[in-house]
C-alpha cells in the first residue's frame, strides 16, 4: 500500500468501511466484492491529456492571440487577456479567480494580475504542485508581435489541462494552474523587471504556510519542430521525474537535460525560496536546428506552433502530474 493510500481522510475511511460492512452483512459468500471496492477506490484516475485536448489548446491559444495582442504586462490590454483566460477557464467548469496587484517596473508602480485555478487534493496535508504559464508578451518587440509560442501556447495548453484535470477528478496532492504576469521584462531582468508573477505566486505560498512538492514552469512548448530543454537549474529529483515520465509517453528524444545552461524562467521564483522547481522550455526555437532566432521576434507568429506539439507537451505534463501523486 502507497503512502497516499495510507493517508485517506478520515470520511472516506468511514465510507469504504461501511461498503465493507455493508456488503460483508448482505452476503457472506460475495466478502471478495468490497476487497474489489476498497482497491478501485484507492486509485485516483490519471490524468490524460488527449488528442481533442492539444486542439482546443491550439484554439485557445490562437484565440488569445487573435483577441489579445499585444499583452504587455501592466497594460490595459494585459488585464484583458488576464480576463479572458479567467472566462475561458471558468468556462471548463473549474473555479479560476484573478488576482490583481500592484508591483514596481522601471516606469513605476503598474497593476498586474495572475489567473488562478486550484484543485485541491484529497490526502491529508495534501502538498502543492504548482503548474505555470506565463501569457504576457514582451514589450518593444515591434507592431503585431503575438508571441504565439511565447506566452500564448502554453496558455491555451494549461486551459486545456484545466478540462483533464477537472475529469480525472481529485487527485491526492493538490494542483493548482497559474497563468502568470509580468515574465518578461521591460527593459532588463532585475529585482523590478520581469517575473513579477510568478514572485508573487511563490511569496504567496510562503506568506501561507503551503508544502510545495514541485513547481513546474512551462514555456514555449507550441513549437512545431519541438525540442524541449530542462536547464541545470532545475531540482534534480523533478529533472529524473520529468525525463522518466518522457520515456514512458515514447517522447524521450523530444527532451534533453543540459547541465551547461541556466535560464531564468517563473521557476526561478520558486527556486529562489528553497521550493523544489522545474523548467520545461523550447529555447531552439528558430529557422534551423540549434538556432532559437524566432525567440523574441516578429516571427513568432501562430504559424510556428501546432497541436501535434501541444499534444506530446500536455501529455508530459500530464504525466509528470501522475507520478507526482505516487
Ligand atoms: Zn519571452
Amino acid at each position: 500500500m502507497s503512502d497516499a493510500e495510507c493517508r485517506m481522510s478520515s470520511a472516506r475511511v468511514w465510507r469504504l468501511t461501511s461498503v465493507v460492512l455493508l456488503t460483508f452483512h448482505l452476503s457472506p459468500f460475495i466478502f471478495h466484492l468490497p476487497l474489489l471496492l476498497v482497491s478501485f477506490q484507492l486509485q485516483a484516475n490519471p490524468i490524460e491529456f488527449t488528442e481533442s485536448d492539444a486542439h482546443v489548446a491550439l484554439a485557445a491559444a490562437s484565440n488569445l492571440v487573435e483577441r489579445c495582442t499585444p499583452r504587455d504586462a501592466g497594460t490595459m490590454r494585459g488585464r484583458l487577456a488576464a480576463n479572458w483566460i479567467l472566462d475561458r477557464v471558468s468556462r471548463t467548469g473549474a473555479d479560476a479567480f484573478l488576482d490583481k496587484f500592484r508591483a514596481p517596473t522601471p516606469d513605476g508602480e503598474r497593476t498586474f494580475a495572475n489567473v488562478t485555478v486550484e484543485f485541491p487534493g484529497t490526502k491529508t496535508n495534501a502538498a502543492w504542485i504548482v503548474v505555470m504559464s506565463h501569457f504576457d508578451t514582451m514589450p518593444n518587440i515591434g507592431d503585431g508581435f503575438q508571441g504565439a509560442n511565447d506566452g500564448a501556447s502554453t496558455s491555451g495548453l494549461l486551459i486545456a489541462l484545466a478540462s483533464s484535470l477537472r475529469r480525472a477528478g481529485r487527485q491526492p496532492e493538490s494542483i493548482a494552474l497559474v497563468w502568470t504576469d509580468g515574465e518578461e521584462c521591460r527593459k532588463a531582468y532585475g529585482p523590478d523587471d520581469g517575473f513579477q508573477g510568478s514572485r508573487r505566486l511563490a511569496e504567496t505560498f510562503r506568506t501561507r504556510q503551503r508544502q510545495v512538492k514541485a513547481a513546474i514552469c512551462i514555456d514555449m512548448l507550441g513549437d512545431k519542430n519541438l525540442n524541449i530543454t530542462l536547464p541545470a537549474n532545475t531540482t534534480p529529483i523533478l529533472k529524473d521525474i520529468a525525463l522518466a515520465a518522457a520515456k514512458r509517453i515514447g517522447a524521450e528524444k523530444k527532451i534533453v537535460y543540459k547541465d551547461d545552461i541556466v535560464v531564468k524562467d517563473d521557476h526561478s521564483a520558486f527556486l529562489d525560496l528553497g521550493y523544489p522547481s522545474i523548467d520545461l522550455i523550447d529555447f531552439d526555437f528558430g529557422s534551423a536546428p540549434g538556432l532559437n532566432d524566432w525567440w523574441h521576434t516578429p516571427n513568432d507568429t501562430l504559424d510556428k506552433i501546432s497541436a501535434e506539439s501541444l499534444l506530446v507537451s500536455g501529455r508530459l505534463t500530464a504525466e509528470i502530474l501522475n507520478a507526482l501523486q505516487q
